[in-house]
């Protein structure tokens, strides 16, 4: 068991305060696996997202909790502000040890403690075990320096910096514990917002120009086995009421077999969940999509990137506008919806390659995407590139305070960037599934609640009231303890004004998933439609002691 004044502070601060997005709101999830390793060992820990708190709550929240250890999660974009937090935390706290972790200080790692006496050490790369190792050390009086620490690097007494080289990384994951079952005590995390976020493997074999994940989580893939996933999905679903996940792998479908176990065993089990998942465009088959359709995958995000062959080999993504336009054909033939991430900006961009980039977004028809400008990281083939052809200056994440670095800063790169959403808006109107879409997926797959929900939504957003109706019920009536089936119908009935029989269906929602927060909210407004203020009062306070535990 650890000491009692051995108190661990794992944050993150980004680098927008007050903006409304991901960036702010969710802590990355690093943090939370290491976080549910300290605890599992018995060290006292707890994460913090500081992205939408104040200095002088910070202040006090050090104060009171008085942590003998803080470590601080470290990007790109948010590099400035964790440093800031870092020389926070020392003047607050000053016997307290700060380290740095995460994908910029991995590879800054000796700019950072050269340059940043309020950093003690640098966490490199994947950081459970090291933060478990360094942990039982300062517990034991402080680091020692002759037992350097592999994956850590720290300034010795004498103010040198020591390596302790790479550590080995977690082969299996699935010993990792549940990071949903340690949140607990956590500050600025809604719990049921940051969990619907899985990570179910590591590592990517690719070595795209322009990303730095290789370099953090190793070129060779592990997995997660399809029954950790499952009974991470389950403690969810029972604990937090979650239902709908976002499985946020490099590429989630790299192991066939491992996708096709993960759906057998939500079909099998009868766990009616909805997700969505990113892959590659080179890694999916119809068979595997029809399950993963069946089993509640709903969309797929591809890494696109371009429609020109020479601009996706100059980003070293070995893939073709071929393979896209293949990948996007069975995606849409099992009736999921495809969303895709594009680059803008990059060095060779020409007119023609934009226009190739138009033309394949016409053909694939995603259902939306992004575009985001070439930007440098460090730790990338591009960043490294740049400084020896391009005259980019070796020491540009720490002498400018922009929180990114594009590639090219020509307002050219805007105008393509424009030019590419209005591309991807002209089609949204050509990617919703119609009618015709829905009996083709049907015929294909046979029942599945993922199509009715789809159907439904879309025959509801037509009017067609009897039709929508017709797609949940048939969800309830094959599966009635399906709670997908019964969130439908307890909207669809709202939004026409049965409230008994919204009520119901609530009802039995809430029976299904009793933390199911939004079930319990939608029964206490309803009740309050009624008239029957008692219910009303027992739904909504059951709603806000579930948001509350
Ligand atoms: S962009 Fe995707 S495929 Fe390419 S290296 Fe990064 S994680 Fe791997």
């Amino acid at each position: 068991m650890s000491e009692p004044d051995m108190h661990i502070l794992l944050a993150y601060k980004s680098h927008r305060e007050g903006a409304d997005d991901p960036y702010t709101s969710l802590l990355p999830v690093g943090l939370l696996t290491i976080n549910a390793v300290l605890r599992e060992a018995g060290f006292s820990s707890l994460v913090a997202n500081l992205s939408r708190i104040g200095r002088e709550e910070i202040i006090r929240l050090l104060r009171s909790g008085a942590p003998s250890v803080v470590g601080l999660s470290q990007f790109t974009h948010n590099r400035f502000e964790t440093l800031e937090m870092a020389r926070l935390v020392k003047e607050v706290l000053p016997g307290c040890f700060v380290l740095l972790g995460g994908p910029h200080a991995t590879c800054r790692w000796q700019e950072m403690l050269e340059s940043s006496p309020c950093v003690d050490a640098v966490a490199l790369g994947e950081a459970e075990m090291t933060m478990l190792e360094l942990a039982g050390q300062l517990r034991s009086g402080g680091i020692d320096p002759s037992r350097p620490i592999p994956g850590l690097a720290f300034r010795g007494a004498d103010g040198r910096v020591i390596s302790g080289g790479q550590r080995p990384v977690v082969e299996r994951l699935d010993e990792i514990p549940l990071p949903g079952r340690y949140i607990d005590n956590s500050i600025g995390v809604d719990p049921r917002q940051q969990l619907e976020f899985l990570i179910t493997s590591r590592g990517c074999p690719s070595a795209c120009s322009f990303c730095s994940s290789p370099r953090f989580w190793g070129r060779r893939l592990r997995f997660r086995s399809p029954g950790s996933m499952i009974e991470e999905i389950r403690y969810l679903r029972d604990r937090y009421g979650l239902i709908y996940f976002s499985i946020r792998d490099d590429t989630f479908t790299a192991d066939r077999k491992r996708v096709l176990e993960f759906c057998r065993l939500l079909l099998e089990q009868r766990i009616f969940v909805l997700w969505n998942c990113q892959s590659r465009v080179n890694a999916l088959d119809s068979e595997m999509l029809g399950w993963m359709k069946r089993a509640g995958c709903e969309c797929i995000q591809l890494g696109v990137e371009s429609g020109s062959q020479k601009v996706l080999e100059c980003l070293g993504k070995k893939i073709t506008p071929a393979e896209s336009e293949t990948a996007a054909i069975l995606i849409r033939d099992v009736g999921i919806r495809l969303s895709v991430y594009l680059i803008s900006g990059t060095i060779p961009e020409t007119d023609e390659d934009i226009t190739a980039t138009c033309r394949l977004i016409e053909s694939m028809r995603p259902s939306d995407g992004q575009v985001s400008p070439l930007v440098y990281y460090p730790g990338t083939a591009l960043f490294e590139e740049g400084v020896k052809r391009f005259g980019v200056a070796p020491d540009l994440f720490e002498r400018d305070r922009s929180p990114s670095f594009p590639v090219r800063a020509d307002h050219n790169v805007a105008k393509t960037t424009r030019r590419l959403l209005k591309s991807l808006e002209s089609v949204a109107g050509r990617t919703q599934f119609i009618d015709s879409d829905y009996r083709g997926h049907k015929k294909l797959l046979g029942y599945c609640h993922t199509t009715n929900l789809m159907a439904g939504e879309y025959l509801a957003a037509c009017g067609n009231e009897l039709g929508a109706e017709r797609e949940y019920r048939e969800i309830v009536m094959s599966e009635p303890d399906n709670p997908w089936g019964w969130l439908a119908l307890g909207e669809f009935y709202g939004d026409c004004g049965r409230i008994d029989d919204s009520i119901a269906a609530f009802l039995r929602l809430s029976e299904l998933v009793p933390s199911h927060e939004p079930a319990f909210r939608a029964l206490g407004e309803l009740f309050k439609l009624t008239g029957d203020r008692k219910k009303s009062r027992y739904y909504q306070k059951r709603a806000d002691e579930l948001l509350a535990g």
